[in-house]
This record gives structure tokens, C-alpha cells and sequence, in this order.
């Protein structure tokens, strides 16, 4: 047998580690960003074309390289960071592990121009799928710049794997906050296809935080503030009345690395407990120094999971910090104590209408009357509430109740089958419906109890409507009196500028009015929310958090966002005529058991299950 091992050759080698390290545009961002801070930069500029599929470049101020070093960065472990696997303990730099440029350099075609303040003369080094095709003396101003081009070039299944363009952006937009957020005295700019999106000049922690989150923050960050032999706890905790339904402004920090870490959330959480409504997650923006032996680095290079060792105290320090800094800011008046709902009614500012309060009695409820012996009245249509699509659903489930010899079971039906279920035209069979803690329509059922989530199913329906406007191409507008402006972050205003036919088809009437405003001149027809900032601010929160779907990948987190914007909420009082249009239309949804975000919309109760809780 001949002998059969042999050695990958480089380019081949520096592919393979390429998949580990570069899977996307935001990436090479985070690479390169590191790597010009870890070079001493004070300013840094990150230019980008089409989301970096065509162009990545990053201009930094720092140290440069001499010409061999210029050359010698795009090796495999070619690195001036570590030279002994003792220096991993000691670790202050990002990078370490000489892998990122090799790397890069294997599946795009790079461009290296640097210089050192200490020569006249800079490098240029031009590098394509691993293969160096020039490399001399040229003009460079001192510091580094990489321009790195049509990303994935020669790996065309990686290529095809790129999400949209809005996706790819908002990678990069996340890598290039988190590096702007843990260096406030860099100066940091973006540009993407010419138009600026960040502009960040030095300044300290809360400037750069409302440089990046917008002017409004400013007022929102309380200051943490706690020093300890094992750690340094700095950074913001936002107020708990701006606290968000979804996550993704939580930032960690350690010795200037972002990372995330579950256990020290619930320790910012655990602070506030109280304090936020259900399902709320706060602001924070927390900088953690240790002695880097007390850290973990030896972790996969995308991850951004770390270990401490001392966990535990960490936890309870930090807990404590943020506890301290709410009494102190007097964000909370009493810590400890559970926040009663009543609490959460707004002061009377005498300018706001006041409506009467209104009790909902539903004149067909009789508490005597058996649901399975109510006889249907056929004499007047019920045209207002059925509707054309499938339809009719919830009403054949009154219709078997009727039928004593049906066996509950046979109440299941799928929703694939509903098409073909007749439309009960001219049937004025009104089920009894009552609403439960202003937030569950209840109804009677033969097999026992149907609670429905008003909130879920109005999303539910919203979403569907929202989606077919978006994929018909139809959704028709109505023109708001005034224009309003939306004064948005970049990072706001790219996204929305990107999704802007979308939001078009959906209804919107929405202009670039340059800079990071926005006009809306319109918003979808039978909009209940009025109020187009909060209609924005939930696209925008859905955008940012919202997991994308496999099957709607453009429309999903939009029609996601007006339907969660614009539904009725919890605490809505509604009329016996209102829930059983509700109804309706939701048994007319594709998927009526489950809210857009897949959480339950419907839930039965059966008798058994009833019977437990008088046991
Ligand atoms: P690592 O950052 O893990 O050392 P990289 O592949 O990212 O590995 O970079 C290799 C080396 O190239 C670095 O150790 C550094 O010496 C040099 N280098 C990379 N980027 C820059 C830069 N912007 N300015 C100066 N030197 C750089
Ligand atoms: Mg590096």
C-alpha cells in the first residue's frame, strides 16, 4: 500500500478555517475593526458596498506595518499578538490567533495598503483567493487600510448562502456598535453605498451610547458605577418605563470584548425585578474589567460565550451595583417589592379624553341556557361578520354541538380541510361569547371551554392581511392630514430605507427626506394605530429581534411588526359584536391556533380539566 496522507496545501487549509471564522460580511467587520484597535488607532473608517458582498473597507490611524509584516499578516498563526501559550493568560488584544487575514484572504480578493509613521514610504500588498499578486512600495498615508472585495468570490456556495441585503446590513451594523460601544475614544464612521450611517467622534461612554442609539437615550441611562478587587462594574442601565417587548439592546462588556452571557443577565434582570412588566427587557450597556487570568479566551472565535472563574461573585456584585445605582438615581423608590398593575396608570394630566367606562353585557348570556340546546335562528343574515375566506369554522363547531351523537373528539379539524367547509349563509346562529380580564373572549364549546387570546388573534389575523397586502402588491394607503417626520437613528434609517417597497406594498406612504429622516405620508388602510411612530417603532423592534422566517423571509418581520403595532391589546374592553368578528375572522386565518409569533392563540378547556379544579 502506498502511503496515503499528505499535507493540505495552504490555500486549501486557510479555506477550511476561513468557514469557521468568515461566515458572512459582519465577520470581516469584526475582524479588521479589531484588529485596527488593537493597532493603537484613534479614528476608524469602515466603508461598505452592497452589505460588503462587493466591498469591505477599513481605514485605520494606527501603528502600520513594515513591508515584511505587511506581507507576512496573510500567513496562517501569523500573528504579533501572542508568542507563547502563556500569553493566552495574559491576553488585552482582540485577536490572538493569527487566523482572521489568512483567512479573509482565501475567499476574497484583499487589497493591503500601510504604512508606519517611522518610513516615508508605505506597502501595497494585493492578495486573491491565498495568492499574493503584488507587493511593493507604494504612497500610504501613516496607518492601515484593507480593502476587501467580492466576499466568498471563489466559494460560490457560500456566496448563495448570504441572506438579504437588510440581513447582511444588520450583521454589520451589530459588529460595528459593538466595537463603537466598548471604544468611545476612537473615532468611528460608516458609510454604506455612499450614504453616512454612523458618524462618531471621540467622546465618553454616554456620548457614544446616544451617538449610536439616538438623542432620546440620553435621558434613559441611569449610571452604574462599582469597584470591587475582582471586578470593575461600569456602563448604564436604562430605566425601567423605556424597557422593550424584545431583546437586542443588552451589551455586556468584558475587558472590552462584547460578549453575551445568560447567568449575568438574569443578574441585571434579577435588579429589577419589580420593576418590569411582564415580558420586558431593559437597556443595559454594562462594562465588566477583570484581570484577564479570570477570564476564559480559549473559546471558538466567533462565539461570544466566555467563562469567568468566580461566576458567582460576579453575579452577586453586579446585582448589587445596579440596585445601588436605581436607589441612588432614585429610579426606584422601593426596591423589593411587587409592582402592583395599578401602579402603572399614568397620572390624570387633565388634557387627555376622558372616557366613560363602559360595561360589556351580552344580552344573549344566560347562564341557565345549555349552549347544546340553543335553537338557531335562521331569519337574519350575519353578512358583517362572515367573511368569504374559508370562514365558518368556529361556527361548525356550534353546529356539531348541536348533534349529540358527535363524540368530542371529532371536534379536531385541521385547517388544511376548512376550504371545503360550506359557508352557513343566511345563518344567524350567535355563539355565546364573554370576555375574560379584559384580555380572553371565553366561549362555551361542546367539548368544554374555548379561551381565546384576544390579542394573539387579532395579531394573528393583522399578520395574515398584512403578509397577502405585501405579496398581492396591493395593500392601499390612507394619507394622514399632516405628514409626520420620523427622526430616526442610521441605523434605523438604513433599515427602513432598505424595506422601503415593502412597506409600500404593505400601505405605507413613506419618503427619504435625507439625512436620518423619514416621511410618512400614509399609513395601511384600516390601520387602528393611528399613530405612526408607534407603528415604526414596532417594524423597527421586529427588524432588530424578530426571528426571520424560512417562509416569508422579506415580508414575515414586517407584517410581524404592523400587526403586533397596530392590534388590540390587552386590556381592551370589547363588545359581544367586536369578539365575534374577532372570532370570525381569525377561524378565517390560515393558521388561527397560534399568533404570528407561534405562541398559543386558542386554548380549549375540557370538562375533565374543569372538574380538576373543583377537586
Ligand atoms: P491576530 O489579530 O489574531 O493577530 P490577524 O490575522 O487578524 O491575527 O492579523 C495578523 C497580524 O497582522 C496581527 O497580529 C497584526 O500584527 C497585523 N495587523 C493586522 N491588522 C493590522 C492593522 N490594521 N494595523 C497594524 N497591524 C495589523
Ligand atoms: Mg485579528
Amino acid at each position: 500500500m502506498p502511503d496515503i496522507i499528505q499535507l493540505l496545501p495552504d490555500f486549501v487549509a486557510n479555506q477550511i478555517a476561513a468557514g469557521e471564522v468568515i461566515q458572512r460580511p459582519a465577520s470581516v467587520v469584526k475582524e479588521l475593526l479589531e484588529n485596527a484597535i488593537d493597532a493603537g488607532a484613534n479614528s476608524i473608517q469602515l466603508i461598505l458596498k452592497d452589505s460588503g458582498r462587493t466591498l469591505i473597507q477599513i481605514i485605520d490611524d494606527g501603528s502600520g506595518m513594515s513591508m515584511p509584516d505587511a506581507r507576512m499578516c496573510f500567513e496562517r498563526h501569523a500573528t504579533s499578538k501572542i508568542s507563547s501559550a502563556d500569553d493566552l493568560w495574559k491576553i488585552k488584544t482582540k485577536g490572538f490567533r493569527g487566523e482572521a487575514l489568512a483567512s479573509i484572504a482565501s475567499v476574497a480578493q484583499v487589497e493591503l495598503k500601510t504604512r508606519q509613521a517611522s518610513s516615508d514610504l508605505g506597502t501595497c500588498v494585493k492578495i486573491e483567493g491565498s495568492t499574493v499578486t503584488e507587493c511593493e512600495p507604494c504612497q500610504a498615508s501613516v496607518g492601515t487600510s484593507f480593502a476587501v472585495r467580492n466576499l466568498f468570490y471563489n466559494v460560490p456556495a457560500r456566496r448563495q448562502f448570504l441572506k438579504t441585503d437588510s440581513v447582511e446590513n444588520k450583521h454589520v451594523m451589530d459588529e460595528f456598535q459593538r466595537v463603537a460601544l466598548a471604544h468611545p475614544n476612537v473615532a468611528m464612521s460608516m458609510h454604506h453605498n455612499n450614504n453616512e450611517v454612523y458618524h462618531l467622534p471621540k467622546g465618553s461612554f454616554r456620548q457614544r451610547a446616544v451617538g449610536i442609539f439616538g438623542p432620546k437615550y440620553d435621558e434613559r441611562l441611569v449610571p452604574v458605577e462599582e469597584e470591587t478587587d475582582l471586578v470593575k462594574v461600569t456602563g448604564f442601565i436604562g430605566k425601567p418605563e423605556f424597557a422593550r417587548k424584545t431583546r437586542g439592546e443588552q451589551f455586556f462588556f468584558v475587558n472590552d470584548r462584547f460578549i453575551k452571557h445568560h447567568y449575568l443577565h438574569h443578574a441585571v434582570t434579577g435588579a429589577l425585578e419589580g420593576l418590569l412588566q411582564d415580558s420586558q427587557y431593559p437597556f443595559y450597556l454594562i462594562y465588566l474589567e477583570v484581570d484577564p487570568s479570570m477570564v476564559d479566551v480559549n473559546i471558538h472565535p466567533t462565539k461570544t460565550e466566555v467563562k469567568f472563574r468566580e461566576e458567582r461573585a460576579i453575579y452577586s456584585i453586579l446585582k448589587s451595583a445596579i440596585r445601588k445605582s436605581l436607589g441612588q438615581f432614585q429610579v426606584a423608590p422601593t426596591l423589593d417589592f411587587e409592582q402592583e398593575s395599578s401602579l402603572n396608570i399614568a397620572p390624570f394630566d387633565g388634557k387627555s379624553p376622558v372616557s366613560i367606562p363602559q360595561i360589556t353585557v351580552n344580552p344573549h348570556y344566560n347562564p341557565f341556557d345549555q349552549v347544546t340546546r340553543k335553537e338557531p335562528s335562521r331569519s337574519k343574515t350575519s353578512g358583517a361578520i362572515e367573511r368569504s375566506r374559508g370562514g365558518g369554522d368556529w361556527k361548525e363547531m356550534y353546529e356539531i354541538m348541536r348533534d349529540e351523537e358527535v363524540k368530542p373528539e371529532e371536534l379536531e379539524f385541521s385547517t388544511s380541510d376548512k376550504q371545503a367547509l360550506p359557508l352557513q349563509q343566511g345563518n344567524n346562529e350567535q355563539a355565546v361569547v364573554f370576555q375574560v380580564g379584559k384580555r380572553f373572549i371565553a366561549s362555551p364549546i361542546k367539548s368544554g371551554m374555548m379561551l381565546i387570546d384576544q390579542q394573539r388573534a387579532h395579531e394573528r389575523i393583522l399578520y395574515e392581511d398584512f403578509l397577502a397586502k405585501g405579496t398581492d402588491h396591493h395593500g392601499s394607503s390612507q394619507q394622514l392630514l399632516f405628514p409626520f417626520t420620523l427622526s430616526l437613528t442610521p441605523a434605523d434609517h438604513a433599515l427602513l430605507v432598505e424595506e422601503s417597497i415593502a412597506l409600500q406594498q404593505m400601505g405605507f406612504d413613506i419618503e427619504d427626506f435625507g439625512g436620518n429622516d423619514l416621511v410618512v405620508r400614509g399609513l395601511p388602510a384600516d390601520c387602528r394605530q393611528q399613530n405612526p411612530q408607534k407603528l415604526v417603532d414596532s417594524i423597527l423592534e421586529q427588524l432588530h429581534n424578530g426571528e426571520a422566517s424560512a417562509e416569508h423571509p422579506e415580508r414575515h418581520l414586517l407584517a410581524l411588526g404592523l400587526a403586533k403595532g397596530s392590534s388590540i391589546g390587552k386590556g381592551q374592553v370589547l363588545q359581544t359584536a367586536e369578539m365575534r368578528d374577532l372570532i370570525d375572522r381569525l377561524f378565517a386565518c390560515e393558521v388561527p391556533y397560534y399568533g404570528p409569533a407561534g405562541k398559543n392563540a386558542i386554548v380549549t378547556l375540557t370538562p375533565e380539566e374543569l372538574s380538576g379544579k373543583f377537586d
